[in-house]
């Protein structure tokens, strides 16, 4: 994924609620890094929620993982590719999976 341009700032825009969760995430995530990485806010953090199994978790374009791995950013920007177009509508298309 490329950095936002002018023609995804709608998409950015139509995913902040989205992100907004993830930011609130933050309180309990214990963050220790951030970057801007392929169009998407990168955040290490100690904890997810889910379980400590769980590695990673996206919210519009904030990507909250445990370890930066390639392989993990990988998936996690697929779903951040979802949430720019599904916005809110994401979590009841993955709650349905
Ligand atoms: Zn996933």
């Amino acid at each position: 994924m490329k950095p936002p341009t002018w023609w995804a700032a709608p998409l950015y825009l139509w995913a902040l609620p989205n992100a907004l969760i993830g930011l609130l995430i933050l309180l309990y995530a214990k963050p220790h890094g951030v970057n801007w990485h392929s169009g998407a806010l990168v955040i290490k953090v100690k904890r997810i929620p889910g379980g400590r199994w769980v590695l990673g978790q996206t919210h519009g374009f904030v990507v909250l993982v445990k370890e930066g791995t390639a392989s993990l950013l990988v998936h996690e920007f697929v779903h951040v590719k979802q949430q720019l177009v599904l916005g809110l509508l994401f979590y009841l298309m993955y709650g349905v999976q």
